[in-house]
């Protein structure tokens, strides 16, 4: 319904514009050019009468033979009739010859004001002709002596406006006619893209994100219809990294699962398993479960870093995070053999959580220790400038092969499993660094060493005021 409606409103308004203006054009023009008659009307009957009035003065008294006299010079200047009384209203002078008023009273209004004193003027537009009349009096010494009356009956401009009439109305007609047509079809054209554009939005409700609003033009429709296919573009591919990291996630949390089922029915299965083997095997199922632990909290703290549901920020020192990182690994960094350092050129206040300014360094030294081979380093500097804090952590380790670097902060991606998996990595820490770092609004970039091994470099904004040393 709301579409039929659409088109109703659209093509009722666009042709009550111009009924508007076609009523404005059959209306103004035609009282405009009427009015024009009339006051040209006005002008040559005064003037036909003022000659007549002009010719018969002088008289003292009017009769018919001295008026016709008196009439001879002059002409009619086109006018119907002219009719010359006494002062008592009778005819002395009939310009018409057939049916002539002559030695009749004639006590037509015009006739009667004249004769006392007024000029007088009226003109209509009626009967499809216009009719107009004019008496002035004729005077001598003071004395309203006799008038004089013209009377025009015009056929011709009448004509004139009449087909200037009814040619507009023509006109008229056939406007109406052409925009009715246009205006249904601008209508039907405008709802049926409007009808693609819903048709689409419809297909997306349903969870279908590959529909495409193909609507033509480059007009608002069209652009409305764009933008609603680059949200379909975004929505979609939102959706597969979900639908991946689900895939992945229930993946990752099924291999420890299945390594504690195996285990745990190994020492039920088996009868007499001596007491060594039993607190192997369930050592391993420690190990196993402590990384079912890790990998929940840390998906836990991703969905954290999803939903938005950012902890208020407060001024972190990152030195002292720096320090204690250093204490927590320098254990697990002998065991492996590397050398564990720091400089800190510039200290640097941020604003996050404690925790997260922990996460953020710890996960990047322990992968620098975990990807790194006996003897090697990993050193973690803090410098930056006014209004940056910048972290880098810097190991002579394995290295990232440069076509691993553009995904290695996806979730769950990692360059080799296998040695992740036996260092108990889960491919989350480097998320967790990046949607942490982003979030406090911040840039995290990684890059090959020259001389081998890898950069981390952090970026933070530097806290304003408080904490300054
Ligand atoms: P994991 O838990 O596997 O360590 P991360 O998200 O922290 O997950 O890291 C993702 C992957 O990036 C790792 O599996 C590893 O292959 C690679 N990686 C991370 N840091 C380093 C590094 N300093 N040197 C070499 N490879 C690294």
């Amino acid at each position: 319904m709301p579409r039929a409606s659409l088109q109703v409103k659209f093509g009722v308004s666009y042709l009550a514009v111009i009924v508007a203006v076609l009523v404005l054009m059959n209306t103004y023009p035609l009282t405009a050019s009427e009015d024009l008659v009339f006051r040209s009307k006005e002008t040559t009957m005064k003037s036909s009468v003022s000659v007549m009035t002009t010719a018969l003065t002088g008289l003292a008294e009017l009769n018919e033979e001295n008026v016709a006299n008196a009439l001879t010079v002059t002409e009619e200047a086109g006018v119907s009739r002219i009719l010359v009384t006494d002062d008592a209203g009778r005819v002395l002078y009939d310009s018409r010859e057939t049916d002539s008023a002559l030695g009749r009273y004639a006590f037509y209004n015009e006739i009667v004001q004249a004769l006392r004193g007024n000029d007088v003027f009226s003109v209509a537009y009626t009967g499809g002709a216009f009719q107009s009349r004019c008496a002035s009096p004729v005077i001598y010494r003071s004395q309203t002596i006799g008038a004089v009356y013209a009377y025009e009956f015009d056929i011709e401009q009448a004509t004139i406006l009449r087909n200037l009439q009814s040619t507009l109305l023509r006109i008229s007609g056939a406007v109406l006619v052409a925009v009715a047509l246009i205006s249904l079809l601008l209508s039907r054209v405008l709802t049926r893209r409007f009808g693609i554009l819903a048709g689409a939005i419809r297909q997306m409700r349903e969870g279908d994100y590959g529909g495409c609003a193909s609507v033509g033009g480059h007009d608002e429709i069209a652009e409305i219809a764009a933008e609603f296919n680059s949200l379909a573009d975004r929505l979609q591919s939102t959706e597969e990294v979900r639908r991946r990291f689900v895939a992945d996630a229930s993946h990752e949390l099924k291999t420890p699962l299945s390594g504690i089922r195996l285990l745990t029915d190994s020492i039920l299965q088996t009868e007499s398993m001596d007491s060594a083997t039993v607190r192997e095997f369930v050592g391993d199922i420690a190990q196993e479960s402590e990384r079912l632990t890790r990998i929940t909290e840390n998906l836990l703290r991703l969905t954290r870093l999803d939903s938005g549901a950012v902890e208020a920020a407060e001024p972190v020192a990152v030195a002292p995070v720096v320090e204690r990182a250093i204490h927590m690994l320098r254990l697990v960094a002998q065991e492996r053999g590397v050398e564990l350092s720091e400089t800190v050129e510039r200290e640097g206040v941020v604003l996050a959580t404690a925790d997260e300014a922990h996460q953020i360094v710890y996960n990047l030294a322990e992968n620098g220790i975990k990807y790194n081979h006996p003897g090697g380093f990993v050193h973690i500097t803090l410098t930056g400038d006014d209004d940056t804090v910048l972290l880098t952590v810097e190991d002579d380790g394995i290295g990232i092969p440069a076509g691993d670097l553009p995904r290695i902060f996806d979730r769950f991606y990692r360059v080799d499993k296998m040695r992740s998996r036996a260092f108990g990595g889960t491919g989350l820490g480097l998320s967790i660094v990046s949607d942490t770092v982003r979030c406090r609004g911040g840039t995290v970039e990684a890059s090959a060493r020259a001389g081998g091994g890898s950069v981390f470099t952090v970026r933070l904004p530097r806290a304003r005021g408080g904490g300054e040393p």
